[in-house]
């Protein structure tokens, strides 16, 4: 029997295996925020890969944001190196879980099994890909004792809130050096015939317009800042909205619609601060003296920060001319540039090699509308040879009655196998 048959054999009698570790993981609910159960999680996996021969470490991003007493940002790194030099495959999985929410019909942390699907929050997101690469990693190794170079696996805190208490903390740790780490797979739920090369970019900001407060029965006496605000919005609405839908990138983005730049507003408030649930009175008749709105730009890989930025600048200086009183500010909140991996680095070449090898056909490549750990890996670490891949559907992340495929993980976890013959049995 050649490698790959005996790798795909090794994984199918591991599928018992597979299910319960899958299960473990989602019933420790690893919340975030505010960041729970990230020790017990990073322990249990200690434990299970500390067994199978890797040396295992836990680091604490102290002081990242979030990290407290209460909330410590635990995170994991397992290494093991084999019998000869070579290089290192990388498998990086967050391990916090975004809010149960509401509408599951399931228990979120019981993990129930119905047919061929695991359910539970985070099972998809990204749990299920997780347990794919411990067991991906453990078969090649049984297969495979004498390969060459390094497999390491990391469990890290955050990523659903930045990564700043996980990936990032790491990286500025030199944990994704390229000259450590030569490969890394990040197992977010993309589905198991899909590579997802990187990301668009990021800028969020915090819109403020000011007015003058008066009383509300003779408002000529202020100056409403939510009428100011009115006047962007309607100003985005006229020119912005339709030049962003003209925007188009060659980045492979899913869906179709992320192909285009995007600008979401997350949230308005204006005027008086709402009042506790429990005041049973009435508001006060104010002129509202401010307004703000935050924005969520999504842009392509194309487009360039310092215009995306230039380009609100600009809009606001348009609604200025026609509205004589009329000030603002403009304050960054948080910025990702985009991350595009090659098509020829080696990482998605074996990737593509070992889909079609397990699955009969050729693997697509796509791009995410949102960002996830690999700007990291990327801007931080400077660490190119990065993709996501792993199982799961991710319209179901952050969903109720989330799901994982058994099949899906099993099969991720042969490529995954695959990849590691691939890379570290020259
Ligand atoms: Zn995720």
């Amino acid at each position: 029997m050649d490698l790959a048959a005996r790798l795909k054999l090794e994984i199918y009698s591991r599928r018992d295996d597979l299910v319960a570790l899958t299960q473990d993981l989602i019933r420790i609910p690893t919340l975030n925020p505010p960041g729970r159960h990230y020790l017990e999680i990073c322990e249990y996996l200690a434990d299970r890969l500390g067994a199978r021969g890797f040396a295992t470490e836990l680091i604490r991003a102290q002081d990242a944001p979030g990290d407290s007493e209460r909330y410590p940002r635990w995170n994991l790194i397992a290494r093991i190196e084999g019998a000869r030099v070579g290089e290192c495959v990388h498998f990086n999985s967050h391990h916090d879980v975004v809010e149960v929410g509401h509408g599951w019909t399931r228990d979120p942390f019981g993990a129930e099994i119905e047919g061929d699907r695991i359910y539970g929050r985070g099972a998809c997101d990204m749990k299920g890909g997780l347990a794919a690469s411990v067991i991906a990693a453990e078969a090649f190794l049984a297969v495979c004792p004498d390969f060459a170079g390094t497999i390491e696996i990391s469990a890290t805190a955050d990523e659903e809130t930045g990564g700043y208490g996980g990936v990032a903390y790491l990286a500025t740790q030199g944990r994704f050096d390229p000259a450590r780490v030569q490969h890394v797979i990040i197992p977010e739920p993309l589905h198991k015939d899909q590579i997802c090369l990187g990301h668009r970019g990021v800028w969020w900001a915090e819109i403020e317009t000011m007015g003058r407060i008066a009383h509300g029965s003779m408002p000529f006496l202020g100056d409403s800042a939510i009428r100011h605000m009115g006047a962007v919005l309607a100003e985005m609405e006229e020119t912005l909205y339709p030049l962003l839908l003209g925007k188009r990138t060659e980045m492979p983005v899913i869906p179709e619609g992320a192909r285009a730049s995007t600008l979401n507003i997350n949230s308005i408030h204006g005027g008086e601060a709402e009042q506790e649930a429990d005041y049973t009175g009435l508001p006060a008749p104010c002129v509202a003296d401010r307004c703000r709105i935050v924005i969520d730009r999504r842009f392509l890989i194309e487009e360039d920060l310092a215009e995306v930025k230039a380009e609100i600048t600009a809009l606001m200086e348009r609604v200025k001319v026609r509205r004589p009183t009329f000030r603002y500010e403009i304050r960054d909140l948080f910025e990702v540039q985009p991350s595009m991996t090659e098509h020829d680095a080696p990482v998605v070449r074996s990737t593509a090699a070992a889909i079609e090898a397990v699955l009969g056909r050729e693997a697509a490549y796509v791009v995410s509308p949102g960002t996830y750990d690999q700007k990291h890996i990327d801007r931080i670490g400077r660490l190119k040879n990065c993709i996501a891949y792993g199982p799961g559907l991710l319209e179901l992340a952050h969903q109720p009655d989330e799901w994982v495929g058994i099949t899906d993980m099993a099969d991720s976890a042969k490529v995954m196998a695959l990849v590691l013959a691939e890379l570290l049995t020259p």
